[in-house]
Protein backbone atom coordinates (compact mmCIF):
# COMPACT_ATOMS: atom_id res chain seq x y z
CA UNK A 1 0.00 0.00 0.00
CA UNK A 2 1.36 3.97 -1.02
CA UNK A 3 1.11 5.83 1.94
CA UNK A 4 -1.85 8.46 2.16
CA UNK A 5 -2.20 11.77 4.03
CA UNK A 6 -5.84 12.90 4.42
CA UNK A 7 -7.19 16.39 5.86
CA UNK A 8 -11.30 16.13 6.70
CA UNK A 9 -13.78 17.77 8.54
CA UNK A 10 -16.78 15.96 10.12
CA UNK A 11 -20.24 16.82 11.58
CA UNK A 12 -20.88 20.19 9.82
CA UNK A 13 -16.95 21.66 10.65
CA UNK A 14 -16.99 20.98 14.29
CA UNK A 15 -14.66 18.45 13.95
CA UNK A 16 -11.51 18.60 11.89
CA UNK A 17 -9.84 15.65 11.13
CA UNK A 18 -5.95 14.19 9.70
CA UNK A 19 -5.19 10.78 8.94
CA UNK A 20 -2.26 9.23 7.49
CA UNK A 21 -0.63 5.83 6.66
CA UNK A 22 3.38 6.61 6.48
CA UNK A 23 4.57 2.63 6.88
CA UNK A 24 6.76 3.54 3.81
CA UNK A 25 8.16 6.74 4.19
CA UNK A 26 8.76 5.26 8.20
CA UNK A 27 10.90 2.53 6.92
CA UNK A 28 12.82 4.71 4.90
CA UNK A 29 13.90 7.35 7.71
CA UNK A 30 14.69 4.11 9.62
CA UNK A 31 16.64 2.59 6.97
CA UNK A 32 18.88 6.03 6.58
CA UNK A 33 19.47 7.01 10.27
CA UNK A 34 19.82 2.71 11.05
CA UNK A 35 17.75 3.54 13.97
CA UNK A 36 17.26 0.51 16.51
CA UNK A 37 13.34 -1.30 17.58
CA UNK A 38 12.16 1.76 19.80
CA UNK A 39 14.27 4.77 18.74
CA UNK A 40 11.90 3.37 15.38
CA UNK A 41 8.98 3.65 17.15
CA UNK A 42 9.94 6.74 18.17
CA UNK A 43 10.74 8.88 15.16
CA UNK A 44 8.20 6.98 13.12
CA UNK A 45 5.55 8.59 15.78
CA UNK A 46 7.75 11.77 15.83
CA UNK A 47 7.28 11.91 11.83
CA UNK A 48 3.68 11.11 11.30
CA UNK A 49 2.59 13.59 13.94
CA UNK A 50 4.55 16.36 12.45
CA UNK A 51 3.28 15.40 8.83
CA UNK A 52 -0.51 15.60 10.35
CA UNK A 53 0.33 19.12 11.83
CA UNK A 54 2.22 19.74 8.75
CA UNK A 55 -0.70 19.30 6.51
CA UNK A 56 -2.65 22.07 8.45
CA UNK A 57 0.37 24.83 7.57
CA UNK A 58 -0.14 27.25 4.78
CA UNK A 59 1.75 26.99 1.60
CA UNK A 60 5.44 28.06 2.25
CA UNK A 61 5.49 27.22 5.50
CA UNK A 62 6.99 25.11 7.43
CA UNK A 63 6.28 23.16 10.55
CA UNK A 64 8.80 21.61 12.72
CA UNK A 65 8.23 19.12 16.01
CA UNK A 66 11.11 18.91 18.59
CA UNK A 67 10.82 16.76 21.42
CA UNK A 68 14.13 17.75 23.39
CA UNK A 69 14.25 14.61 25.78
CA UNK A 70 16.36 14.26 28.63
CA UNK A 71 16.17 10.09 27.81
CA UNK A 72 18.42 8.36 26.11
CA UNK A 73 16.88 9.73 22.52
CA UNK A 74 18.19 12.92 22.96
CA UNK A 75 16.50 15.17 20.31
CA UNK A 76 13.76 13.59 18.05
CA UNK A 77 13.48 16.10 15.40
CA UNK A 78 10.66 16.15 12.28
CA UNK A 79 10.49 19.10 9.66
CA UNK A 80 7.34 18.86 7.45
CA UNK A 81 5.79 21.23 4.60
CA UNK A 82 1.97 21.61 3.62
CA UNK A 83 2.53 19.13 0.40
CA UNK A 84 3.52 16.14 2.52
CA UNK A 85 7.17 16.24 2.27
CA UNK A 86 8.69 15.38 5.66
CA UNK A 87 12.40 14.69 7.06
CA UNK A 88 13.58 14.35 10.44
CA UNK A 89 16.24 12.24 12.56
CA UNK A 90 17.12 11.36 16.58
CA UNK A 91 20.14 12.36 18.04
CA UNK A 92 20.46 8.82 19.45
CA UNK A 93 19.72 5.96 16.81
CA UNK A 94 20.74 3.54 18.94
CA UNK A 95 18.12 4.31 22.06
CA UNK A 96 16.17 1.44 22.67
CA UNK A 97 14.34 -0.03 25.94
CA UNK A 98 14.34 -4.04 25.60
CA UNK A 99 11.46 -4.92 27.39
CA UNK A 100 7.90 -3.94 26.20
CA UNK A 101 5.79 -1.63 28.07
CA UNK A 102 2.67 -3.03 29.96
CA UNK A 103 0.82 -2.88 26.84
CA UNK A 104 2.87 -5.36 24.73
CA UNK A 105 3.94 -2.37 22.86
CA UNK A 106 7.76 -0.33 22.37
CA UNK A 107 9.03 1.70 25.83
CA UNK A 108 8.74 4.54 23.75
CA UNK A 109 8.41 6.68 26.97
CA UNK A 110 11.52 4.49 28.38
CA UNK A 111 14.02 6.06 25.97
CA UNK A 112 12.43 9.46 25.59
CA UNK A 113 12.14 10.42 29.39
CA UNK A 114 10.80 13.86 30.18
CA UNK A 115 12.43 17.21 28.51
CA UNK A 116 10.26 19.87 26.17
CA UNK A 117 8.19 19.68 23.30
CA UNK A 118 8.45 22.18 21.04
CA UNK A 119 6.60 23.44 17.61
CA UNK A 120 7.85 25.97 15.11
CA UNK A 121 6.18 27.50 12.17
CA UNK A 122 8.06 29.25 9.86
CA UNK A 123 7.25 30.83 6.35
CA UNK A 124 9.14 31.80 3.80
CA UNK A 125 12.65 31.77 4.32
CA UNK A 126 13.67 30.08 1.04
CA UNK A 127 12.16 33.08 -0.80
CA UNK A 128 13.48 35.53 1.31
CA UNK A 129 10.14 36.54 3.06
CA UNK A 130 11.25 37.00 6.49
CA UNK A 131 8.08 36.36 8.78
CA UNK A 132 8.65 35.93 12.42
CA UNK A 133 8.35 32.46 13.28
CA UNK A 134 5.36 31.16 16.05
CA UNK A 135 7.01 28.57 18.41
CA UNK A 136 4.84 27.18 21.29
CA UNK A 137 6.56 25.04 24.15
CA UNK A 138 5.41 22.33 26.77
CA UNK A 139 6.94 20.31 28.89
CA UNK A 140 6.94 16.46 28.12
CA UNK A 141 3.95 15.10 30.17
CA UNK A 142 3.84 11.09 28.23
CA UNK A 143 6.56 10.37 26.86
CA UNK A 144 4.50 8.14 24.45
CA UNK A 145 4.61 11.49 21.59
CA UNK A 146 0.91 11.53 20.94
CA UNK A 147 -0.43 12.23 24.01
CA UNK A 148 2.58 15.23 24.00
CA UNK A 149 1.25 16.37 20.90
CA UNK A 150 -2.40 16.44 22.08
CA UNK A 151 -1.27 18.38 25.47
CA UNK A 152 0.54 20.49 23.28
CA UNK A 153 -2.62 20.87 21.20
CA UNK A 154 -4.43 21.40 24.55
CA UNK A 155 -2.22 24.16 26.39
CA UNK A 156 -0.70 26.18 23.35
CA UNK A 157 -3.08 25.95 20.80
CA UNK A 158 -6.43 25.68 22.45
CA UNK A 159 -7.82 22.84 21.08
CA UNK A 160 -8.88 19.47 21.96
CA UNK A 161 -7.82 17.00 20.56
CA UNK A 162 -7.63 12.90 20.21
CA UNK A 163 -4.03 11.78 18.66
CA UNK A 164 -2.91 8.06 17.80
CA UNK A 165 0.45 7.32 16.77
CA UNK A 166 1.64 3.74 15.96
CA UNK A 167 5.02 2.26 14.70
CA UNK A 168 4.68 -1.40 14.48
CA UNK A 169 8.04 -3.35 13.57
CA UNK A 170 8.88 -6.83 12.54
CA UNK A 171 12.18 -9.07 12.31
CA UNK A 172 12.59 -10.66 8.90
CA UNK A 173 13.45 -14.26 9.61
CA UNK A 174 11.63 -14.68 13.02
CA UNK A 175 8.36 -16.30 13.33
CA UNK A 176 5.33 -13.89 14.06
CA UNK A 177 4.63 -15.71 17.39
CA UNK A 178 1.14 -14.05 17.79
CA UNK A 179 2.08 -11.57 20.31
CA UNK A 180 0.04 -8.25 19.44
CA UNK A 181 3.11 -6.62 18.28
CA UNK A 182 5.05 -9.56 16.08
CA UNK A 183 8.09 -9.54 18.81
CA UNK A 184 9.37 -13.09 20.89
CA UNK A 185 8.67 -11.89 24.12
CA UNK A 186 11.13 -10.89 26.25
CA UNK A 187 13.09 -9.57 23.57
CA UNK A 188 16.01 -11.71 23.56
CA UNK A 189 16.59 -13.62 20.10
CA UNK A 190 19.61 -11.52 18.30
CA UNK A 191 19.00 -10.00 14.95
CA UNK A 192 20.55 -7.50 12.78
CA UNK A 193 18.97 -4.10 11.73
CA UNK A 194 19.39 -5.33 8.39
CA UNK A 195 16.47 -7.51 9.23
CA UNK A 196 14.64 -4.86 10.99
CA UNK A 197 10.85 -3.93 9.30
CA UNK A 198 8.47 -1.20 9.47
CA UNK A 199 5.59 -3.42 8.97
CA UNK A 200 2.63 -0.67 9.71
CA UNK A 201 3.17 3.18 10.88
CA UNK A 202 0.37 5.55 10.76
CA UNK A 203 -1.70 7.93 12.77
CA UNK A 204 -4.57 9.92 12.92
CA UNK A 205 -5.40 13.69 15.01
CA UNK A 206 -9.00 14.47 15.72
CA UNK A 207 -10.33 18.00 16.84
CA UNK A 208 -13.26 19.53 18.36
CA UNK A 209 -13.30 22.77 17.14
CA UNK A 210 -13.91 25.54 20.03
CA UNK A 211 -17.64 26.18 18.47
CA UNK A 212 -18.33 22.76 18.16
CA UNK A 213 -21.88 21.43 20.26
CA UNK A 214 -20.84 19.65 23.74
CA UNK A 215 -22.75 16.89 23.14
CA UNK A 216 -21.13 15.83 19.99
CA UNK A 217 -17.72 16.36 21.90
CA UNK A 218 -19.53 13.85 24.17
CA UNK A 219 -20.17 11.67 21.50
CA UNK A 220 -16.60 11.93 20.17
CA UNK A 221 -14.97 10.78 23.19
CA UNK A 222 -16.94 8.16 23.18
CA UNK A 223 -16.26 7.00 19.87
CA UNK A 224 -12.81 7.60 20.03
CA UNK A 225 -12.38 5.57 23.24
CA UNK A 226 -13.39 2.43 21.74
CA UNK A 227 -11.70 2.92 18.22
CA UNK A 228 -8.61 0.64 18.05
CA UNK A 229 -5.16 2.08 17.96
CA UNK A 230 -4.02 3.36 14.76
CA UNK A 231 -1.19 0.78 14.37
CA UNK A 232 -3.70 -1.59 14.24
CA UNK A 233 -6.00 0.03 11.52
CA UNK A 234 -2.88 0.32 9.25
CA UNK A 235 -1.80 -3.38 9.74
CA UNK A 236 -5.20 -4.82 9.04
CA UNK A 237 -4.81 -2.60 5.94
CA UNK A 238 -7.25 0.97 6.47
CA UNK A 239 -6.93 3.75 4.33
CA UNK A 240 -6.64 6.99 6.26
CA UNK A 241 -10.20 7.76 5.72
CA UNK A 242 -11.32 3.98 7.05
CA UNK A 243 -9.11 4.93 9.75
CA UNK A 244 -11.29 8.21 10.49
CA UNK A 245 -14.75 6.63 9.74
CA UNK A 246 -13.48 3.90 12.82
CA UNK A 247 -12.34 6.86 15.20
CA UNK A 248 -15.84 8.76 14.28
CA UNK A 249 -18.34 6.09 14.74
CA UNK A 250 -21.88 7.20 12.81
CA UNK A 251 -20.66 11.46 12.66
CA UNK A 252 -20.56 12.21 8.32
CA UNK A 253 -17.04 12.40 7.13
CA UNK A 254 -16.02 14.95 4.12
CA UNK A 255 -12.49 14.24 3.04
CA UNK A 256 -11.42 17.58 1.82
CA UNK A 257 -8.00 17.09 0.56
CA UNK A 258 -5.80 13.43 -0.45
CA UNK A 259 -1.81 13.48 -0.80
CA UNK A 260 1.01 10.84 -1.14
CA UNK A 261 3.41 11.87 1.67
CA UNK A 262 7.11 10.93 1.29
CA UNK A 263 10.43 11.27 3.35
CA UNK A 264 11.98 13.86 1.79
CA UNK A 265 15.02 16.45 2.17
CA UNK A 266 16.33 19.57 0.81
CA UNK A 267 19.82 18.72 1.04
CA UNK A 268 21.95 18.55 -2.02
CA UNK A 269 25.18 18.56 -3.21
CA UNK A 270 25.35 21.93 -4.03
CA UNK A 271 24.03 22.97 -0.80
CA UNK A 272 26.81 21.51 0.20
CA UNK A 273 29.32 23.13 -1.36
CA UNK A 274 27.46 26.29 0.03
CA UNK A 275 28.17 25.31 3.26
CA UNK A 276 31.74 24.87 2.99
CA UNK A 277 32.35 27.98 1.16
CA UNK A 278 30.77 29.89 3.71
CA UNK A 279 33.66 28.56 5.75
CA UNK A 280 36.13 30.54 4.69
CA UNK A 281 39.42 30.42 2.25
CA UNK A 282 41.46 29.09 4.89
CA UNK A 283 39.61 26.65 6.43
CA UNK A 284 38.57 25.51 2.79
CA UNK A 285 42.19 25.55 1.85
CA UNK A 286 43.05 23.81 4.86
CA UNK A 287 40.92 20.66 3.89
CA UNK A 288 42.45 20.59 0.28
CA UNK A 289 45.62 19.90 1.75
CA UNK A 290 45.25 18.17 5.16
CA UNK A 291 42.07 15.83 4.32
CA UNK A 292 42.24 15.65 0.53
CA UNK A 293 38.24 17.24 0.19
CA UNK A 294 35.59 17.08 2.83
CA UNK A 295 32.60 14.96 3.99
CA UNK A 296 29.42 16.56 4.85
CA UNK A 297 26.54 14.44 6.53
CA UNK A 298 23.11 15.74 6.45
CA UNK A 299 21.56 15.15 9.80
CA UNK A 300 18.29 15.08 8.88
CA UNK A 301 18.34 12.52 6.13
CA UNK A 302 21.57 10.90 6.60
CA UNK A 303 23.34 11.16 2.96
CA UNK A 304 27.07 11.59 2.94
CA UNK A 305 28.67 14.25 0.58
CA UNK A 306 31.88 13.65 -0.41
CA UNK A 307 33.54 16.73 -1.88
CA UNK A 308 36.69 16.31 -3.80
CA UNK A 309 40.29 18.60 -3.48
CA UNK A 310 39.46 19.59 -6.44
CA UNK A 311 35.44 20.50 -5.98
CA UNK A 312 36.59 22.69 -3.38
CA UNK A 313 39.74 24.02 -4.87
CA UNK A 314 36.64 25.25 -7.74
CA UNK A 315 35.28 27.52 -4.61
CA UNK A 316 38.33 29.12 -3.53
CA UNK A 317 38.33 30.20 -7.66
CA UNK A 318 34.77 31.48 -7.67
CA UNK A 319 35.24 33.27 -4.74
ZN1 LIG B 1 19.39 15.70 3.82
Amino acid sequence: MTDKLIHATAADNQIRCMAAVTTNLVGEACRRHRTFPTASAALGRVLTGGLLLGSSVKDLEKLTVHFDCDGPIGNIIAQADPYGNVRGYVSNPEADAIEMNERGKFDVRAVVGGGKLYVTRDAGFEIGLMKEPYRGMVPIVSGEIGQDIAYYLAKSEQVNSAVSLGVLMTVDGVEDNGSENGWREPRTAAFSLDQLRVAAAGGYIVQMMPSGDENLAAELERNISRAPYATDMVRSGHSPSEMLREVLGDLDLLVLEEKEPRFHCQCSRERALLIISALGREEVQDMIEKDGGAELICHFCNEAYQLSADELGELLVQN
